[in-house]
């Protein structure tokens, strides 16, 4: 079966008997194992067209896998293509663009970048691939001073489901450019992109840890804060309960602590003014704000880089208040017994509320807080964190949004909140330019 295939690309076509089949599929997300039919390890466009086309005669449908940190389930049957092997990167100074290959990561072109004073607007996370953010919006830390990452794309390569190669632009099937920023699924395959950078090479960022008794009063503060907080400055809270391992540094090993991220975009003087109220809230444990090279921005988030399994549970909030502050601190504040790791507010509003001239499929623009609930014990997974997140959904249902983040939606990935993830519009016209770029359904939907 593989060899006909095999006639057909240059990269490797892998059945599951097959030697590095194993290494191919692997997600970043290792509470996935991912056992289809067959896997191509793309090393260009032809060769994804090529896949396509044979996926789509042999009645097989495509996933497509770029480093697996969205791998909430295990894909297993049909044939998977994966974009490691898309890695090129190219920085041009004079349009301010990057052109960046689908199985990049954005840690690569954040450093890229900053060798000409130039930054990609991107997710939290170094490690989390260009392309999979990009369809889905992408939230980062820059949010309320930029907007989505998506809101930067110039253009798209994308192979389509009848594995053509096209171009999606402004000028360029405009309809399909619409949906791949932020439509996420069932679009095509996308092999390469090209996207603005903005001229950025300091910001006043990172994070303030509030540890013990210090927790309650520095996030009811963080809550009022983000009531009337400058459009310039983007912030985010989370509760962490770090794990007492070795190589978590000494001060955080063991500790609940809340941390509340801010990154303003300016002058060092006006960060730190803009930041005061925040740092006054409370005694800090670490201080961690201050002037930050633009190329270290996936320092205020501090994501995992390692590979590891953990489920995630998202909502999108409206505005919340200090009775929200009260219901969040009994679920996760440090006397609260929970199955979360982590329990995150990102603050959304300002350019991320504000679509781009001639519009785009991101969805949930009009929410104002990303709630992401994170669990790391797999002997959990099954039972312990959905009933949880059920019980958390439950107990804030008057601030939780029927829309959503299509990076940020987590678990459980069911068709009624793919439903209302997207205006009824904008899920008809999704809908359309589906059928238009794949008429034969060969790209799978996640459910
Ligand atoms: C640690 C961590 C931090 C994160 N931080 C953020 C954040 O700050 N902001 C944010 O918005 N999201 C964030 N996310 C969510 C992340 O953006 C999504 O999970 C995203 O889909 C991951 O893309 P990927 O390519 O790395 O993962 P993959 O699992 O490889 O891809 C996920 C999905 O993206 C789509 N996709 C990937 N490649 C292609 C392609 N070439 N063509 C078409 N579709 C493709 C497919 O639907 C695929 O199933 C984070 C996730 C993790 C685990």
């Amino acid at each position: 079966m593989t060899s006909t295939l095999s006639a057909q690309v240059t990269g490797p076509v892998l059945a599951p008997y097959d030697e590095g089949y194993a290494d191919e599929v692997a997600a970043w997300n290792r509470v996935a194992t991912h056992t289809p039919d067959l896997v191509v390890g793309a090393a260009s466009a032809d060769d994804v067209a090529a896949a396509v086309r044979y996926a789509r005669d042999h009645g097989l449908h495509v996933t497509v896998q770029g480093t697996g940190h969205g791998a909430e389930a295990s894909v297993t049957s049909g044939l998977m293509i994966t974009t490691k092997r898309l890695d090129t990167l190219t920085i041009d100074p004079a349009t301010r663009t990057a052109t960046i290959g689908a199985g990049q990561q954005w840690g690569n072109v954040v450093a890229a970048a900053a060798e000409h004073g130039l930054l990609p607007i991107s997710g939290a996370a170094s490690t989390v691939g260009v392309v999979g953010l990009l369809v889905g919006g992408g939230l980062g830390p820059l949010a309320r001073s930029h907007g989505y990452a998506s809101d930067y794309v110039e253009s798209f390569t994308v192979v389509t489901g009848q594995g053509e190669v096209v171009e999606a632009s402004g000028t360029d099937h405009a309809d399909l450019y619409w949906a791949l920023r932020g439509g996420k699924w069932g679009l095509g395959i996308v092999t390469e992109v090209r996207v603005r950078l903005v001229e950025l090479t300091r910001l006043y960022a990172g994070s303030l840890m509030f540890e013990g008794a210090a927790i309650e009063p520095a996030f009811r503060a963080w809550v009022d804060y983000t009531a009337t907080a400058d459009d310039q400055v983007s912030t985010s809270a989370a509760i962490i309960r770090m794990p007492p391992f070795e190589q978590v540094p000494e001060p955080l090993r063991g500790r609940t602590l809340l941390t509340v991220r801010f990154a303003y975009p300016g002058d060092v003087d006006r960060g730190a003014s803009l930041a005061a109220p925040l740092r006054a809230a409370a005694p800090v444990y670490l201080d961690g704000l201050g002037e930050l090279p633009a190329g270290q921005i996936a320092r205020i988030h501090n994501d995992p880089t390692e590979p590891g399994a953990s489920q995630v549970y998202g909502l999108l909030l409206d505005p919340v208040d200090q009775d929200f502050a009260t219901a969040f601190l009994a679920a996760f504040g440090p006397e609260a017994e929970t199955p979360f790791v982590s329990a995150e507010l990102r603050h959304l509003g300002g350019a991320a509320a504000r679509d781009v001239e001639g519009g785009s499929a991101v969805a949930g623009r009009a929410g104002s807080f990303a709630c992401s609930l994170v669990g790391v014990r797999p002997d959990f997974f099954d039972k312990v964190l959905p009933d949880a997140a059920y019980d958390w959904q439950e107990a804030t249902a008057r601030w939780v949004r029927a829309d959503g983040n299509a990076n940020l939606m987590g678990l459980p990935v069911t068709a009624e909140r793919l439903a209302t993830m997207w205006s009824e519009g904008a899920n008809i016209r999704l809908g359309e330019v589906r059928w238009r770029y794949d008429p034969d359904g060969v790209f799978a939907k996640p459910a």
